[in-house]
């Protein structure tokens, strides 16, 4: 099993890390999730402090304000950040935590801890293949589906920042290439 104890995939939206990140705590049980703070509203199935903690603006700006977050983004209009004594936690006691962040959370979370971290890119075989996907989950409006990508054609631009890229074309593939990984 790795030594790090941060495992951080990042991919752009629609990528497919969640369904990643879920497999492999269903393989290795003592990788824990990290729970982001958001602002963004909670979507029907998900629970506070299981998926995210759902705070207002000014809670979030509290969160920055008493620098209890390692890094934070904004992100198609809301808030996203990492919680500093969640990770650092996990660090000290040498447990696993695993990060479904974007990818600029990704490249900061590896600026404060170089050491711990593992950073896996989930990237898409290509932008029409990633646009037919969000296309497809019907989860997002035109307009949203424009800007999403014009993020992803940021984001994987800055693929090399990574340890590991795997290309997420069939989703068995993908899964035994990360626990392979993961297990190294
Ligand atoms: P969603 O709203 O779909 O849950 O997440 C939107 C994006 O925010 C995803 O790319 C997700 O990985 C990213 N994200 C979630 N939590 C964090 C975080 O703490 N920091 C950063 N930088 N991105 C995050």
């Amino acid at each position: 099993m790795s030594k790090k104890s941060l495992i951080v995939l990042s991919s752009p939206s629609g990528g497919g890390k969640t369904t990643l990140a879920k497999y492999l705590m269903s393989l290795y049980p003592e990788i824990k999730f990290s729970v982001s703070a958001t602002t963004r509203d909670k979507r029907p199935g998900e629970t506070n402090a299981v998926d995210y903690y759902f705070l207002s603006n000014e809670e979030f700006a509290n969160k920055i304000k008493e620098n209890e977050l390692i890094e934070f983004e904004e992100i198609f209009g809301n808030f996203y950040g990492t919680m500093k004594s969640a990770t650092q936690k996990a660090i000290q006691n040498d447990e696993k935590l695993i990060f479904d962040i974007d990818v600029l959370g990704a490249i900061s979370i590896k600026k404060a801890f170089p050491e711990e971290s593992l950073l896996i890119f989930i990237s898409p075989p290509s932008l029409e293949i990633l646009e037919s996907r969000l296309r497809n989950r019907k989860t997002e409006s035109e307009e949203q589906i424009q800007i999403r990508l014009s993020r992803a054609e940021m984001e994987m631009g800055l693929k090399d920042q990574f340890d590991y890229v795997i290309i997420n074309e069939d989703l068995e593939s993908s899964k035994s290439k990360i626990a392979e990984i993961v297990k190294k």
